[in-house]
C-alpha cells in the first residue's frame, strides 16, 4: 500500500482526486503530515476523508523505544522502532551552532567495513523515504522547541545503496511546506559507490558530500572496506573531481584512524600526496577537507584506536601539505553514540529473549 509520508505533494494530491478528495486537501495534508500529525488527528481533515485515505494508503511515524541523553554533552541516542518492528539509530549532536541529527538509510548494511559495527548481521532491508523521513520527523517531534537545523546521513547503512529512496527523502525533507531543511545543511556519507557518486552529480541537490576513505592505497582499503574490490581508490578519486568540477561543491573525506593499520605517518604523507595529485591542477583545485575519527572499538571487531599522538601527528602532516585536517570530537561517549551498537545489543536481547 502507499505509504503517505513518501509521497511527494503532487502525488498525494493526485492518490486525493482518485479517491474522489478535492486537489487542495494535499496543501491540508502535507504540511501537518510532515510535522508528525496523522490525518486522524488533523482538525481540518474529516472522518470520510481519512477512511478515504485508508483505503489507498497507510501512515505511520517511528516510535521511540530506547533513548539515552549523555550526560557529558548532551548528545541524544534514540533507537528508534518502525512499524514492522525493524530498529534503526538516530543521533542529536548538539552544537553552538545548532542541532544535527544523523540519520539511517538502510535496516543493517551489506557493505561489509570490518571496523563498523552497523554491518555485523548484514542488511534486513532498506528504509523507504518515508521512514527515513520519520525519523527526523520524531526525533524533530521529541526535542520540541528546539529546532532541528542540519542532517547527516551517517547512520545505518550506505545511503547510495539505497538511491531512489534516499533521494526521494531528500527532496521531501527540503521541501518548503514540510520540515524544510536545506540541502546545503545535509551531508550524505558514502563508503564510495562509484556509479552512484556519477548519478549524484547529476541531481542538482545542494548537499555536502562525505567520501569515507580511511586508507591511502588500495591493499590496505581493500583489507578494511571491500567495496574497494568493486571500485578503486583511483575511480573513486575520479568521481570525486568530477562532482566538483560540476558542482563546485566541496567534499569532505573521512578517515577513520586504526592502530597500526593507517595511523602511521607515512600513512599521512601518503594520504596528502594522494589527494593533492589526483584533486587539484597546478593552479586551483578543490578544497580538501580531512575529517579524522580515531576508530571506535566495536567488541567484534579487534580493533584498536588509534593513540592522540598519533592522530595529532597525522593531523600536522596533513595540514602542512595544505590539506585542512580536523580530528572528531567523540560526543555522547557515555552513551555508546557510535555507529551500530543500540541495534545490536537490542538484537542480541531479543535473541537471548527467544531462547529461553
Ligand atoms: N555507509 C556510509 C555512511 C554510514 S557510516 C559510509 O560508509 O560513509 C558513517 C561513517 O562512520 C563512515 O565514515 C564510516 O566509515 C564510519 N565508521 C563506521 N564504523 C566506525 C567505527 N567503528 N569507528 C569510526 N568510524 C566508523
Amino acid at each position: 500500500m502507499t505509504e503517505l509520508l513518501s509521497l511527494y505533494p503532487d502525488e498525494l494530491e493526485a492518490l486525493l482526486v482518485s479517491v474522489g478528495e478535492p486537489k487542495y486537501r494535499a496543501k491540508q495534508i502535507f504540511p501537518q503530515l510532515h510535522r508528525g500529525l496523522t490525518p486522524e488527528m488533523m482538525t481540518n481533515i474529516g472522518k470520510t476523508t481519512c477512511e478515504r485515505l485508508a483505503s489507498v494508503a497507510s501512515w505511520h511515524f517511528p516510535t521511540i523505544r530506547r533513548k539515552l541523553v549523555s550526560a557529558i554533552d548532551g548528545t541524544v541516542k534514540y533507537l528508534l522502532e518502525m512499524e514492522d518492528g525493524a530498529c534503526v539509530e538516530a543521533v542529536v549532536m548538539k552544537y553552538k551552532h545548532g542541532n544535527t541529527v544523523c540519520i539511517s538509510s538502510q535496516v543493517g548494511c551489506r557493505m561489509g567495513c570490518r571496523f563498523c559495527a552497523s554491518t555485523i548481521g548484514g542488511r534486513v532491508r532498506n528504509l523507504s523515504a518515508g521512514e527515513i523521513l520519520g525519523e527526523v520527523i520524531t526525533v524533530q517531534k521529541d526535542l520540541g522547541s528546539e529546532r532541528l537545523s542540519g542532517i547527516v546521513m551517517m547512520g545505518i547503512g550506505e545511503p547510495l545503496d539505497n538511491y531512489d529512496q534516499v533521494i526521494r527523502f531528500l527532496r521531501l525533507v527540503s521541501h518548503e511546506n514540510g520540515i524544510c531543511i536545506g540541502l546545503r545543511h545535509i551531508s550524505l556519507s558514502t563508503c564510495g559507490l562509484v556509479d552512484k557518486i556519477y548519478q549524484l552529480t547529476e541531481e542538482d541537490l545542494p548537499i555536502t558530500l562525505s567520501i569515507s576513505l580511511h586508507a591511502a592505497d588500495d591493499e590496505t582499503r581493500s583489507s578494511i572496506m571491500p567495496i574497494n574490490n568493486r571500485w578503486k581508490i583511483a575511480q573513486l578519486l575520479a568521481a570525486c573531481k568530477n562532482w566538483f568540477e560540476k558542482t563546485g561543491r566541496r567534499i569532505s573525506f573521512e578517515y577513520t584512524l586504526i592502530a597500526g593499520k593507517n595511523d602511521s605517518p607515512e600513512s599521512a604523507r601518503k594520504l596528502a600526496e594522494l589527494l593533492n595529485r589526483s584533486l587539484r591542477t597546478r593552479t586551483e583545485g578543490m578544497p580538501i577537507h580531512v575529517n579524522l575519527i580515531p576508530v571506535n572499538e566495536v567488541q567484534e571487531t579487534g580493533f584498536v584506536r588509534a593513540a592522540d599522538r598519533a592522530v595529532q601527528k597525522f593531523a600536522q602532516i596533513l595540514e602542512e601539505r595544505g590539506i585542512r585536517a580536523t580530528v572528531r570530537r567523540t560526543l555522547g561517549a557515555d552513551i555508546n553514540a557510535s555507529c551500530g551498537q543500540l541495534r545490536r545489543e537490542e538484537a542480541a536481547k531479543k535473541a537471548a529473549a527467544s531462547k529461553k
